[in-house]
């Protein structure tokens, strides 16, 4: 039991009374049941202790109950719990001018919301009053969110309801060199490449020109010639951290731009220094966004999100007023503030860079090792690993199979992420503050996990 409730009645109410649908995404048979965390840990209500590779799908960044943060949480909230942007208090100008000191010209206008949803649908809706269009293009298998708006948005249709939140939102081919039509392996930007061979060369990428067309032929099929905005996360998350080969970024931002559109980065994954070389994921492409988005790892777990943009944008956008009464709220910009603050002091990008290339170089020995290890791939700490029946078809591994894998690796004290169209992509995006002896742990429970599942095969 916990505070006088057993385990039982916890998942019966959970069933029943919270969400009910949550429990479709609630990954193991034995279900966790967390008491408390700190830093990359967290412990199950008996005690037992699990090393987080996945942060609450990659929002804890600087680590659970982080002491820094938690201290300046816990002063904020004996000085002000709230109040609204009628009145004018230090934190939320203390956080916007620390977080465009983050980022290039023009990016300078802050927006403050509470999730990434928000952020999305407010990106959107900017979008469209700057250009004075309508139509939005996204990735397919791409997440954004699920508010109406952003559920148009989001290209993945276990979480888009049968109602029409879709108009004007429209979907290309998602440019994945591995699993997509045209491969592209040495052209993306990891420190592990596919297995597939390429036959392009790296400036002149043959996947990447098609997967260009396919976005020209959205203009020429699908909408009327222009856009309002295309979304893109420079990895995708949900998606089964897809990433794109390189320059695709870079060719579709001018193709967008030249149909009157604007390009935003949604960065609720990949932002705040995770992909390791950059602090931002729109930098390994490359490119300058006109609108970021952003939420997840902005608070380390706490409620925030952001949208930056700028100043043209936001004069486009100031035709309305926007009013958010939590957005912006002070407890959530000195959390804030405390995370970016704590980024840089503990030098948690370099440590994603460092930990994550390793972390990648050391799965790429299971892919090698595994028939069913068909790809390790991402930057930093967002890595994902798709698994397949066999290399040579590279059909997905079934939800049996990785249901089995990832309930072995949680028993073995090790949580990770599932994502993909076919859910067979296991996500590792942990509390950026994780060690080298914590990739090599995770490592070796997941060469144990993947040593029983071939074995009891
Ligand atoms: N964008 C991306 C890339 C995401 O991964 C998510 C959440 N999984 C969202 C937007 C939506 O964020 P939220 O759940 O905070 O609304």
């Amino acid at each position: 039991t916990f505070q006088g409730m057993s385990k039982e009645r916890m998942l019966e109410i959970r069933k029943l009374n919270c969400n009910p649908m949550t429990m479709k995404v609630t990954y193991y048979k034995k279900p966790v049941f967390i008491h408390h965390g700190f830093m990359q840990w967290l412990w199950d209500v008996d005690g037992s202790r699990y090393l987080d590779m996945f942060a609450g799908v990659a929002t804890v960044s600087v680590g659970h109950c982080h002491p820094k943060v938690t201290k300046t949480a816990q002063e904020q909230l004996q000085r002000l719990w709230h109040t609204t942007a009628i009145y004018v208090y230090p934190q939320i100008q203390e956080y916007a001018e620390k977080l465009i000191s983050h980022l290039p010209e023009p990016l300078k206008v802050v927006y403050l919301t509470n999730s990434g949803s928000e952020a999305n649908d407010l990106a959107l809706l900017m979008a469209r009053l700057h250009t004075g269009n309508f139509d939005a293009i996204t990735l397919r298998g791409s997440y954004h969110g699920g508010s109406p708006l952003a559920m148009g948005l989001t290209s993945n249709t276990l979480y888009k309801y049968p109602v029409p939140s879709s108009m004007g939102c429209y979907n290309t081919m998602c440019p994945d060199v591995f699993r997509g039509l045209w491969g592209g392996s040495h052209c993306r930007d990891s420190p592990v490449q596919t297995i597939r061979e390429c036959t392009c060369s790296a400036d002149q990428c043959h996947a990447k020109e098609c997967y260009i067309q396919q976005l020209e032929e959205v203009f020429s099929t699908t909408i009327p010639n222009r856009i309002a905005a295309f979304f893109t996360e420079p990895i995708q998350g949900l998606g089964g951290t897809v990433q794109y080969p390189k320059n695709f970024l870079k060719d579709a931002y001018k193709l967008v731009r030249e149909k009157g559109g604007v390009c935003i980065a949604d960065e609720v994954q990949t932002g705040f220094g995770r992909t390791g070389n950059h602090f931002w994921g729109f930098q390994t492409h490359d490119v300058v966004p006109d609108i970021v988005t952003m939420a997840k790892g902005i608070a380390n777990g706490f409620p925030m999100g952001a949208v930056v943009t700028s100043e043209e944008i936001a004069r486009s956008f100031a035709k309305g007023l926007h009013f958010n009464t939590f957005g912006g709220n002070p407890l959530a910009c000195s959390i804030g503030s405390a995370v970016l603050d704590t980024i840089k002091e503990e030098r948690i990008q370099e440590n994603c860079a460092v930990v994550g290339t390793h972390l990648l170089k050391e799965l790429a020995k299971l892919r090698d090792k595994y028939e069913i290890v068909g790809d390790v791939r991402g930057k930093g700490l967002h890595i994902g690993v798709e698994m397949v029946t066999d290399k040579a078809s590279r059909d997905p591994l079934p939800p049996e199979a990785m249901a089995q894998i990832m309930e072995d690796t949680k028993d073995m004290g090790v949580l990770i992420g599932k994502g993909g169209l076919y859910g067979q992509t296991f996500r590792i995006q942990p509390p950026m503050c994780i060690t080298k002896e914590d990739a090599d742990f995770s490592v070796a429970v997941f060469d144990q996990a993947l040593h029983n599942y071939t074995e009891r095969r």
